[in-house]
């Protein structure tokens, strides 16, 4: 095993915009760490890049303190999960995963010992005399994952690994997947759009967009302090609802002032991010659907009650997101369900809901940089 350092990393396709514009991070020994973003973002450049299979124009990357520049990809002892197509369909399962270890001279007890045990884990271990094309294409995905983890490599880079399987295959994947990392010790660096992999996997998750760095930090970090707007908006399900606001002061206390609604916020809140300095002016609220609160009627004219209408309602099972209109703004509202069985309000019924000013967000309306 050995870390990860990636330095001011460059990388550029014909005329257009950078694919890498200076990207810099780490990924400590035995840590799972996650590069999260949308398409288009830079992912599987990074890891690319990382595995020698395409050079950067510009920065570094060193694994283990050892620069890799100029060093060939199987040099570099990376394994890097490839897609299902890339296995050898003559060979069974057991010979597929077992390929890499022969390369590395493991004795056959070892070979067999580590591959009975990652294919116990990826539900594999019943296929392993069968071949490629006798098996679906999630047990074929699982076994090219298989191939890359039997192997003792100083890192994994794993690019969407499991985002062809089924809904039931991938959920029990998440939770395997940790474990398979903790049992080996493995450092991953994984690739993903998907953010419930990232928050339920990662022990640090990198936010990539346009080529750049948005933010580095924990699952919790990512989610409780996005660092700007955009990590905000793509973190968070239900996405985080924005309002542009003013920031403003009068004698009732400090207010984020919508078109359609104003906000009082906390003074202790206001101070300790140091908001009270700041020049009155355009902001963006931040609001997480699990933020808001369905209130009954009785409550309206509380401070942070406002009254809306409903303008669509998703059940999900146990968990109801409400759109929720008030004059031109909508908001999403994310609710367990009712346990009484009270049937959902009507669409266009009235509906009252509270604002928790301790779980706001903040951001500067012209750079999208976090203000709190
Ligand atoms: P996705 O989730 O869609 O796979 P990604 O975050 O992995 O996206 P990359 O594949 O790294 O994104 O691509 C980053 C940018 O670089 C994109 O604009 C892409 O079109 C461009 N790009 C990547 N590889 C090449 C290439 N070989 N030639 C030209 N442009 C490329």
């Amino acid at each position: 095993m050995a870390e990860l350092h990636i330095e001011g990393l460059e990388r550029r396709f014909g005329s257009g915009k950078p694919a890498l514009d200076g990207i810099s991070f780490d990924v400590a020994e035995r840590e799972f760490v996650f590069l999260l973003g949308p398409s288009g973002a830079g992912k599987t450049t990074t890891l690319r890049l990382t595995a020698g299979l395409d050079h950067p124009d510009a920065g570094r990357i060193l694994l283990g303190g050892r620069d890799m520049a100029g060093i060939a990809p199987r040099e570099r002892n990376v394994a890097m999960v490839y897609d299902k197509h890339s296995l050898y369909p003559h060979l069974n399962v057991f010979e597929n995963m077992a390929y890499p270890l022969r390369l590395r001279g493991l004795t056959d007890a070892d070979m067999k010992a580590r591959i009975d045990r990652t294919s116990e884990i990826l539900g594999i271990g019943q296929l392993l005399d069968r071949r490629p094309g006798q098996l679906s294409g999630g047990q074929q995905q699982r076994v090219a994952i298989g191939r890359a983890l039997v192997r003792d490599a100083s890192i994994y880079l794993m690019d969407e690994p499991i985002s062809h399987l089924d809904a039931k295959l991938r959920a029990h994947m998440r939770v395997e997947f940790k474990k398979l990392q903790r049992e080996f010790a493995a450092t991953i660096l994984y690739v993903s759009h998907d953010q419930l992999e990232a928050m339920t996997m990662g022990d640090r998750i990198i936010v990539l967009d346009q080529g750049r760095v948005q933010q580095i930090g924990t699952p919790r970090d990512i989610y409780d302090r996005p660092a700007n707007r955009f990590v905000a908006e793509f973190v968070g399900e239900p996405a985080m609802n924005t309002l542009t606001c003013d920031l403003m002061q009068d004698g009732t206390g400090w207010k984020a002032v919508s078109q359609d609604f104003a906000v009082h916020l906390d003074v202790a809140w206001v101070q300790r991010h140091g908001l009270q300095n700041r020049k009155p002016g355009k902001v963006v609220l931040g609001l997480r659907p699990q933020h808001l609160t369905l209130v009954p009627s009785e409550d309206t004219g509380q401070p942070n009650v406002e009254d809306g209408r409903v303008y669509a309602v998703e059940t999900l099972g146990s968990e109801t997101v409400y759109d929720i209109e008030i004059g031109g703004t909508v908001l999403r509202l994310w609710s367990r369900r009712q346990a009484d069985g009270r049937p959902l309000p009507a669409i266009g019924a009235p509906l009252h809901f509270r604002v928790n000013p301790q779980a706001l967000h903040l951001f500067d309306a012209e750079t999208g940089l976090a203000l709190a």
